[in-house]
């Protein structure tokens, strides 16, 4: 099965995402968990909720990624800053179990001339502070375009940030093929050699979900420009051997390209059009 979907707007609730997923050939979706700016996270409506994970459910949603606000910064140098990302994102983490069994996806952050090793150290910490044994939901650490002095822009440093974390069960990555591509990893070219040297570095048992995007900039630009499918520097025939590449094509593959809800289900049925089924 194509688990394909979209970053869906949260503010009319779950039931309403789950709909408009339905409604444009998706069968999973992605949202913010929260105002993506802002720190206010309206309570969660249980019914909606429950009526949501029914809907899931019967329709034969694959697994759903969350996606935290991206200003957090979990490695900042002010203390305030790394504790407001704590306290939001194990607020996430509570609201997370009323779908169960889900992602939720983070930017590891941005070091500020700390240095990349103490960044991962504070990312690291923070992730032992908040997880906890019992909970159902995987945290993915996202692949960055290594802009600025962002964490997370080569393989290695994620595998750092996860050889640091306890519970290593409840972790996993999300790759982005924007970034990856914006961060110096040629998947236009040699996409075998990027999985190859994604499995070696970090292990493919910890790739969890993709986040499908074409970029605006060229490659190893570090820039972190999202464009529509085929249209930016990585183009169509580059998707298509993503989502059908042996080690990948059982993912989720999550659409992040500027787009309306609309573009979205047009860019879906282009995928699906290109989706082997053999
Ligand atoms: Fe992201
Ligand atoms: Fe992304
Ligand atoms: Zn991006």
């Amino acid at each position: 099965m194509f688990k394909i979907g979209c970053h869906l707007s949260t503010s009319k609730g779950y039931l309403h995402m789950g709909r408009e997923a339905l409604s444009i050939g998706a069968n999973t979706f992605q949202f913010f968990t929260r105002n993506p700016r802002g720190a206010k996270a309206k309570a969660i409506n249980e019914k909606d909720v429950a009526l949501f994970n029914d809907f899931a459910k019967e329709h034969g949603f694959a697994t759903l990624l969350a996606h935290a606000s991206y200003t957090l910064n979990a490695c900042s140098a002010d203390e305030r800053v790394r504790k407001f990302a704590h306290e939001v994102m194990a607020d996430d983490l509570v609201r997370m179990e009323y779908t169960p069994n889900n992602y939720y996806n983070f930017h590891p952050g941005s070091h500020v001339g700390q240095g990349v090793d103490k960044g991962i150290g504070q990312i690291a910490s923070l992730l032992n502070t908040i997880l906890r044994p019992e909970q159902t939901t995987r945290v993915l650490l996202e692949t960055m375009s290594g802009k600025g002095s962002e964490v997370g822009g080569t393989f290695e440093e994620l595998r750092q940030i996860l050889d640091q974390v306890a519970l290593k069960d409840k972790m996993g990555v999300c790759l982005d093929t924007c970034h990856v591509y914006d961060a110096g990893y040629d998947i236009v070219k040699d996409l075998d050699g990027v999985i190859e040297h994604f499995d070696h570095v970090i292990g493919l048992d910890r790739l969890f979900a993709i986040h499908i995007n074409d970029s605006k900039n060229p490659f190893s630009s570090h820039k972190d420009r999202h464009e529509k499918i085929g249209k930016g520097s990585l183009g169509l025939a580059t998707f298509a051997r993503v989502i059908n590449h042996p080690k990948l094509r059982h993912l989720p593959f999550f659409l992040e390209t500027p787009n309306k809800v609309a573009g979205y289900a047009e860019e879906i049925r282009l995928l699906r059009g290109l989706y082997s089924t053999n």
